[in-house]
């Protein structure tokens, strides 16, 4: 049984964020919800849904699929190269289990990907971004799990920070606080304030539920995105899971705090010293 825990975010900047470095094209609303209408509901057809969608938001020849081992259907893959080889990874699963059309879980989340990679591609960055559509998480994050071991140990020590979106849209955004990196949240929450976006801390107290645990696992640091209460949880995974209980204001929401939140980031601002 899972329980959700509400954690206070603690964390408070003495310092506002200096908001001319953190640079990216905010996407309208309307981008944000057509990739969110194009939900499709067989796991075959949100992977190639997937690749279209990464296609027309101009990743091109960076786009690929990724084998999974003991999975059917691959991860799908956009690379975003920036000066440096350390690497910030972007993720979502785009399978889904149950009854419902997996709207919230996980749709939601990974139709944001190649949103937040129009947000950040106008730009040189200095990081490099994998943005990655996981395959098969809720039979064992075998997707994510796939990708950790293809990276091989110096490939692990290159990725400075995961970033989990699971699950957004039923309300606002939170933070999975027992599964995140201490510095990666106290990132996120001054982005929070500095742009005026809710944004609150919601831990499951059991770790490994989503494709973040994979990189856990290797060292990584990671920061779980989501939008579920202990009031909502029951909607996972039934056939509640519908794209009309998605909270659209609240979604929106979440996609520009996520956008500023991964802009920031690049900034190296976010790192502990020596990084
Ligand atoms: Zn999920």
């Amino acid at each position: 049984m899972l329980r959700l825990l509400p954690w206070p975010l603690l964390f408070l900047l003495s310092a506002s964020l200096a908001a001319q470095d953190v640079r990216f094209v905010p996407q309208s609303r309307e981008s944000i919800e057509r990739r969110l209408d194009a939900l499709a509901v067989t796991n075959s057809e949100r992977a190639a849904t997937m690749r279209k969608l990464f296609h027309e938001a101009g990743c091109g020849e960076r786009l690929s699929d990724a084998p999974v081992r003991g999975a059917k259907l691959p991860n799908v893959v956009c690379d975003l190269p920036g000066e440096r080889s350390d690497t910030i990874v972007v993720g979502a699963h785009y399978d889904k289990t149950g009854a419902g059309q997996g709207a919230i879980d996980n749709w939601a989340g990974v139709s944001l990907l190649p949103a937040l990679f129009e947000s950040l591609a106008d730009e040189p960055r200095n990081h490099t971004f994998i943005f990655i559509a996981f395959a098969e998480e809720e039979s064992g994050l075998l997707g994510s799990h796939s990708f950790v071991r293809h990276l091989g140990k110096d490939g692990a020590r290159r990725v400075l920070a995961m970033v989990n979106l699971d699950s957004l849209g039923l309300g606002p955004t939170k933070v999975g606080i027992t599964t995140s990196s201490e510095h990666l949240v106290r990132w996120a929450s001054a982005v929070s304030r500095s742009m005026k976006l809710p944004l609150e801390g919601m831990s499951y107290d059991q770790v490994g539920r989503s494709d973040s645990a994979s990189f856990r696992a290797k060292k990584i640091p990671t920061i779980d995105f989501h939008s579920v209460t202990t009031e909502t949880l029951a909607v996972l995974h039934s056939k509640e899971d519908r794209l009309d209980r998605i909270a659209r204001d609240d979604f929106f929401e979440s996609y520009r705090l996520i956008a500023a939140y991964l802009a920031l980031l690049d900034t190296g601002r976010a790192w502990p010293a020596g990084k």
